[in-house]
């Protein structure tokens, strides 16, 4: 019964929102984790045209049993898979990058987010996908939410739907099936499906205040949590620049808001960056 609704959930969601069609090319953001590989699995079952592409981040064990959980769902669901790494693309890996920046006030989990999305976008645009769909779901969505409000930045919300999409072409257009699940539907459609995930937790976690956050949200009821969706919805109408400037990132080439983008910025050395 429980397994139905998120599907159902999951397939209103595709279709009201319309984040992709079944003719289109679409790669899963697979991490390893419960969500993604959910993600993966209810589209699959549903004939989207889905493959895998996963990022092996090299923080030793954690990403070796990372990606044997990403093969082992790849080869299952019969769905090609991709595999990168951030020093073939960037020349740098992850610990040096982490190292590297230790003098700026960004934590861990911001510096992989940035490499992460950069090498998403670069090389699903050079695979020819339509659209990269990440496993988001209702928590993710309304703990960042809610530290954007907390941190006083209620523009950083325009982001907060279930698709994401600029008019340029260098943009791959993201999109959040779960966008309206729960975690712990999730949690349990992973266990009743079998489904071979990691439960480790990144050893180089540094979001304590996200920590903090996603224990307050656990603590809301079902019904508040929905409002919350719906009312944080609102900040996306409100929020988004429907004509926002695009820029490319004179660096790298990559679409960008200032003159380089935020990967340039972590892995070239200069000296505002590298005060250590
Ligand atoms: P996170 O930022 O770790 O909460 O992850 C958010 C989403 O990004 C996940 O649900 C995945 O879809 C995607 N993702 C996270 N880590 C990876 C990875 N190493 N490779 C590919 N996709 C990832």
């Amino acid at each position: 019964m429980m397994e139905k609704n998120i599907e159902k959930k999951v397939l209103k969601t595709v279709s009201e929102y319309r984040l992709c069609s079944k003719k289109e090319r679409v790669a899963v953001a697979l991490s390893g984790g419960k969500d993604s590989s959910v993600t993966a699995y209810i589209l699959k079952k549903f004939g989207y045209n889905i493959e895998g592409i996963h990022i092996n981040l090299g923080m030793g064990k954690h990403s070796d049993d990372s990606q044997k959980a990403v093969e082992k769902l790849c080869s299952d669901l019969k769905i090609n898979l991709h595999i990168f790494y951030p020093e073939r693309e960037t020349g740098k890996n992850m610990l040096k990058i982490f190292k590297e920046n230790s003098g700026r006030k960004l934590n861990t989990c911001v510096m992989c987010g940035v490499v992460k999305k950069w090498i998403l976008n670069k090389k699903t645009r050079e695979l020819k996908f339509s659209k990269i769909a990440t496993g988001h779901h209702m928590n993710d969505q309304l703990e960042s939410f809610l530290m954007n409000i907390l941190k006083g930045s209620p523009e950083l919300n325009r982001g907060f739907y279930p698709i994401l999409k600029t008019k340029d072409k260098k943009m791959v257009p993201r999109i959040r099936p779960l966008f309206f699940v729960e975690e712990k539907e999730i949690e349990n459609y992973a266990k009743t499906k079998k489904l071979n995930v990691i439960r480790e937790i990144c050893p180089y976690r540094g979001e304590t205040y996200r920590v903090e956050v996603r224990e307050f949200v656990r603590t809301l009821s079902k019904k508040q949590k929905e409002n919350l969706m719906k009312n944080a919805m609102k900040f996306n109408e409100k929020f988004i620049k429907k004509n926002e400037k695009i820029n490319y990132c004179e660096k790298c080439g990559e679409v960008c808001r200032k003159k380089t983008c935020k990967m340039c910025e972590l892995i070239i050395k200069d000296k505002k960056s590298n005060k250590k």
